[in-house]
């Protein structure tokens, strides 16, 4: 890294343990992205006070950081973190949607590590197994090449070809062109390894890179594997819903591999071990279990016409259906069917709480249920089919959606789903997050399908 321009000096080198480097956080800034005047230009006055501090602000916003404007200690430690060479901010006149015009693609090695303990053979399945990861959820071909490729990879270090040369161990890592640029370089003078310890995960960086190659930027949610900032996974990886969003709008998504979960309206939802029933259409519902849309008292006989909530006790074995004041509980039987409860539909014995909007079920040391409507829970006690007076939703669950559609409810998290959109919330934190994701990642619709 040049030194002109002025140099920030790592001053917490005492109490955080790194080695005492250079930083200059203003050809950072501009490098990324961040800001727009490069302070390399001689004879460029610094840029303006108030310049840095949106630079900062826009680096800290993007990478998930407390918005402080100044370079305080986390700033300078994620600053300092291996990352992707390639931007991560651009002017708007330069950033288009760029996808590769052809669905059939192919790639060569041809420059191996020279450095790593992978043979050139590990090397080719290493990157045969990343690019399978954008395969998998895109209708996008792409297969090695002896011959002229359409992405060339090659390791390389420092100075290489006309491109902005390599830093030596650990900072940038490698970086690739977007469409319809060509290479994917790995700096080789990293330790490439498989796995978590040690080194950087050479799969893990792969992936990354041909998700430039195909088209997308860095993203903004720190836990995607599109965010600049290397980080490991535990046992392996697999790709966040932010970037199955991401390359399935570029190119699609995999037909063979997809099971439509299509609906005008959503009602309620319940998962049952490991397959979600989701109530839709004013009277349908569709059978996780097979992907099969039928109508709510043809899978449930005797059952609500519509149903407004739904949740599956595993405590008492019973799917309970709420419509208006009433409830029904369903058995099901080692055949897979659904049989009414003897004395079902009961009457829930508390005016209050007419027309759920959802029913949740929460795992913490037991199992409890509760019914939500405009803001409140109210306690659902199954043996008497009683429920008592409501609390005050945000009180104990922070920032449920003011109206909710329906809710799934998984052992560690319950999504609340407003529409097409869902909002997770763990178990064991008790907030929902307020970023919604679509809920084709939230569903467990159709055994096999592609899950992320
Ligand atoms: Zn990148
Ligand atoms: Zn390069």
């Amino acid at each position: 890294m040049k030194k002109n321009g002025s140099v920030y000096v790592l001053r917490f080198a005492v109490n955080v343990v790194l080695v005492f480097v250079i930083l200059n956080t203003e050809e950072y800034l501009h490098d990324y992205g961040y800001l727009a005047a490069d302070p390399r230009n001689h004879g460029a006055p610094n840029s303006p006070n108030g310049e840095m501090k949106n630079a900062i602000l826009k680096f800290q916003s993007f990478n998930g950081l407390p918005q402080t404007g100044i370079i305080d200690q986390m700033t300078e430690i994620k600053m300092r973190a291996p990352r992707c060479g390639v931007q991560d901010l651009f002017p708007n006149e330069y950033r288009t949607t760029t996808h590769r015009k052809m669905h059939t693609l192919t790639w060569k090695i041809s420059k191996y590590s020279q450095t790593s303990k992978f043979s050139p053979d590990q090397q080719r399945l290493i990157m045969s197994r990343a690019f399978k990861r954008w395969t998998d959820v895109t209708p996008l071909r792409i297969q090695e090449t002896k011959y002229n490729p359409t992405l060339d990879i090659r390791f390389e270090i420092k100075n290489h070809i006309n491109h902005k040369p390599f830093d030596g161990k650990d900072g940038v890592l490698a970086h690739a062109a977007f469409p319809p640029g060509d290479y994917i370089h790995f700096d080789d003078e990293e330790d490439w390894i498989n796995g978590t310890v040690g080194g950087y995960d050479l799969e893990t960086v792969s992936a990354h890179e041909f998700g430039h190659a195909l088209g997308l930027y860095h993203s903004d949610v720190p836990e995607s594997l599109m965010a600049p900032f290397y980080q490991t996974f535990d046992d392996g990886f697999t790709l966040h819903w932010d970037d199955v969003v991401g390359i399935q709008r570029l190119y699609g998504k995999n037909l063979m591999n997809s099971c439509e979960l299509s609906y005008r309206s959503i009602h309620a939802a319940m998962r049952i071990n490991e397959s979600d029933f989701v109530f839709v259409d004013h009277g349908f519902v569709i059978d996780g279990r097979n992907g099969k849309r039928l109508a709510v008292q043809s899978l449930f006989p005797g059952g609500p016409d519509l149903v407004q909530a739904a949740v599956y006790s595993r405590v008492y074995s019973r799917a309970y259906l709420f419509k208006d004041d009433k409830v029904w509980a369903y058995m099901v039987s080692p055949n897979g069917k659904f049989n009414l409860v003897k004395n079902f539909p009961k009457y829930i014995s508390n005016n209050q709480i007419n027309a759920p909007e959802c029913a949740i079920k929460f795992n913490n040391i037991d199992e409890r249920i509760f019914l939500y409507k405009e803001g409140y829970l109210y306690s659902f006690y199954q043996e008497d089919v009683y429920s008592k007076d409501g609390y005050l939703a945000n009180k104990y669950f922070r920032g449920v959606p003011s109206k909710v559609d329906a809710a799934i409810s998984a052992n560690y998290e319950i999504n609340f789903i407003v529409k097409k959109t869902a909002y997770s919330m763990l178990t064991k934190s008790r907030v929902v997050s307020d970023k919604g994701k679509p809920v084709d990642f939230v569903f467990k619709i159709c055994p096999n399908r592609v899950r992320r």
